[in-house]
C-alpha cells in the first residue's frame, strides 16, 4: 500500500472510533510523513505544535493500533509539526493555500460585515472542541451541511462566556463563504432585533423590518432570552419565525438557558423552539481550558511558561472570556516586567478578572440569585415552606451561602426558613457529595454562582 493510501485507510478507521468534531479538529489535517523501514516508525505530521501534543496525548493508541491493522510492519508512531500540512480552512480556494503561520498573523480586529453583521474573527479554526461543547459543535456542523433542512431551529444555550456567540458567528461565516450561490445570512442580537421593531413601530415602517428579516436564508439571533416578556417584539419575532420556517430558511438561536427556563417567554414561541434541536454548552473541563489557552499562546506567538498556563487553567473555571482575559493580563505583565510572573501576582490578576474575592456579596443577594435561577419567590426559600419542589433549591442555597459566603451553619439556618444547623450541615454535605457525581447538578451550581457573582 502506498503511504497516502495507508494513511487514508487509517483515517477512515479512526473516524469511526472517535467523535466527529474531534476527528475534524485534530486529525482531518494530519498526514503520514514517512514510514521508516529501518525501525518501523511511522512519522505523523500535524499542522502545529499544539495539535501535535494533543494528538500524541489523546490518540496515540488508536493511531498505532489502526496503523498496525493495515500494516503490520509499523512498530511505533512519532509526531512532527509539518507546516505545509493542508490548512483546516475548507473554504479557501484551492489555489491559495495559506500556511498556518500566515493564518495566525491575520489581524484580529477584522471588520464586521455590515450586510451580515458577522465578524470574520470568529472561525472554527480558532474554536476548540471538547466534551463541554462537542454536541453543540456537531449540531452546528450538521446545520451548515444541510441549511434549513436538518435542525430547524437550532437552539444553543449555555452560560456567559462559554462560546455561544463564537459558535453562531463561525457558523454564519462558514455558511456565507461555503455556499457558492451565496446564502444570505443575517446575525443580530435579540437587543438589536428589539430596537428594530421598536423603531419600525415608531416610524410606522413595519414593512422594512419584514423585508430585512424575512428575506434571508439564515437568521441568527444571539441571546434570544432577552425577548421574553416584550410582547410586541415577541409577536413580530413569532411571525418572522413562521415565515422563515415555512420557507425552509434556517433559524439559529442562542440563549443563556433552555427555552423552558426563559421566564415570560410566550408559550407558542417556546414550543416552536422546542420543535427544533436544542443543545447546550457546558462549562469546559480542565483539559479543554488548557487547550484553549495553549491555542491562544501558539496562535499569537506569546511566550509564557507551561506552569503558568496550567495554573490559570486550573483556577479560572467558569468562563472562557475570563480565561482569555487573565492570559492577556499575564502576558502584558510579563512583557512589561520582562520576567516570569510570581504566584502572588498571578492570583491577584485572576481575582481581578474573575472577581471572586473582591466583592462583598450579601446573603440576601445570593439567596435571590438562587430564587431567580429556579424562578421561585425568594420567600419560598426564606420562610418555612415545606413544598417538595423547594427542597433542592433550598439545599443549594444553603450550600452556596456556605461555599461562597462562608457563613456559619446556624446563621445559614436562620436565613433559610429558621432551620436547625444540623439540617444545614446535612444539606451542604449532600450537595458537595452529589456535585461530584451529578454533572447536571454541578452545572446548575456553576450557573447559580455565575449569577451570584454578577449581582
Ligand atoms: P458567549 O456568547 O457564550 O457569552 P463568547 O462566544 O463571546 O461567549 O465567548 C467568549 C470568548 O471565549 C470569546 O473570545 C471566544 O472567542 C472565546 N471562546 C469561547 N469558546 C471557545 C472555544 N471553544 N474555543 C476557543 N475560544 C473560545
Ligand atoms: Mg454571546
Amino acid at each position: 500500500m502506498e503511504q497516502h493510501e495507508l494513511w487514508r485507510a487509517v483515517l477512515g478507521d479512526i473516524e469511526l472510533q472517535i467523535s466527529k468534531p474531534n476527528f475534524l479538529t485534530w486529525l482531518k489535517h494530519s498526514q503520514l510523513v514517512e514510514k521508516r523501514d529501518r525501525d518501523g516508525v511511522a512519522l505523523v505530521g500535524l499542522p502545529n505544535n499544539f495539535a501535535k501534543e494533543w494528538v500524541r496525548n489523546r490518540y496515540h493508541k488508536i493511531i498505532l493500533g489502526s496503523l498496525r491493522t493495515f500494516d503490520a510492519s509499523v512498530k511505533n508512531v512519532e509526531y512532527a509539526v509539518i507546516h505545509n500540512a493542508p490548512t483546516p480552512k475548507k473554504d479557501l480556494p484551492q489555489n491559495r493555500k495559506v500556511s498556518n503561520e500566515e493564518e495566525f498573523r491575520l489581524p484580529l480586529d477584522l471588520k464586521v460585515d455590515p450586510k451580515t453583521n458577522l465578524n470574520p474573527k470568529y472561525t472554527f479554526s480558532s474554536f476548540i472542541v471538547g466534551s463541554s461543547n462537542d454536541l453543540a459543535y456537531a449540531a452546528v456542523q450538521a446545520v451548515i451541511k444541510d441549511v434549513g433542512k436538518k435542525y430547524n431551529p437550532l437552539f444553543v444555550y449555555g452560560g456567559v462566556g462559554l462560546g455561544k456567540t463564537h459558535l453562531l458567528q463561525a457558523a454564519g461565516n462558514e455558511i456565507t463563504s461555503s455556499y457558492r450561490g451565496g446564502a444570505s445570512v443575517l446575525y443580530v442580537t435579540s437587543e438589536k432585533f428589539l430596537n428594530d421593531v421598536v423603531a419600525a413601530i415608531r416610524n410606522k415602517r413595519m414593512e422594512d423590518i419584514k423585508k430585512k428579516y424575512r428575506d434571508v436564508d439564515v437568521l441568527i439571533i444571539d441571546d434570544i432570552q432577552f425577548i421574553g416578556g416584550k410582547t410586541t417584539t415577541e409577536q413580530e419575532f413569532f411571525h418572522t419565525f413562521n415565515a422563515l420556517y415555512e420557507n425552509n430558511k434556517q433559524i439559529i438561536l442562542s440563549s443563556d438557558r433552555a427555552p423552558s427556563a426563559i421566564p415570560t417567554l410566550e408559550e407558542r414561541l417556546r414550543s416552536r423552539f422546542e420543535g427544533g434541536m436544542i443543545v447546550d454548552i457546558a462549562y469546559p473541563d480542565y483539559e479543554m481550558r488548557l487547550a484553549i489557552l495553549k491555542t491562544k499562546v501558539l496562535n499569537q506567538n506569546i511566550t509564557i511558561d507551561e506552569k503558568t498556563i496550567e495554573y490559570i487553567a486550573s483556577k479560572v473555571q467558569r468562563n472562557i472570556r475570563e480565561l482569555e482575559g487573565v492570559l492577556n493580563k499575564v502576558v502584558f505583565y510579563t512583557q512589561y516586567k520582562n520576567t516570569a510572573i510570581e504566584t502572588k501576582k498571578l492570583d491577584e490578576i485572576i481575582n481581578e478578572v474573575t472577581q471572586t474575592v473582591s466583592k462583598n456579596i450579601t446573603a440576601q443577594e445570593a439567596i435571590k440569585a438562587v430564587a431567580d435561577f429556579f424562578e421561585i419567590p425568594v420567600a419560598d426559600l426564606t420562610n418555612r415552606s415545606r413544598k417538595k419542589e423547594i427542597v433542592e433549591p433550598r439545599q443549594i442555597a444553603m450550600y452556596i451561602l456556605r461555599d461562597v459566603l462562608k457563613l456559619s451553619y446556624p446563621h445559614i439556618g436562620e436565613k433559610l426558613g429558621k432551620r436547625d444547623h444540623t439540617t444545614v450541615i446535612h444539606a451542604c454535605e449532600k450537595i458537595s457529595r452529589d456535585i461530584t457525581q451529578n454533572n447536571h447538578l454541578s452545572q446548575k451550581i456553576m450557573m447559580i454562582k455565575e449569577r451570584v457573582f454578577k449581582t
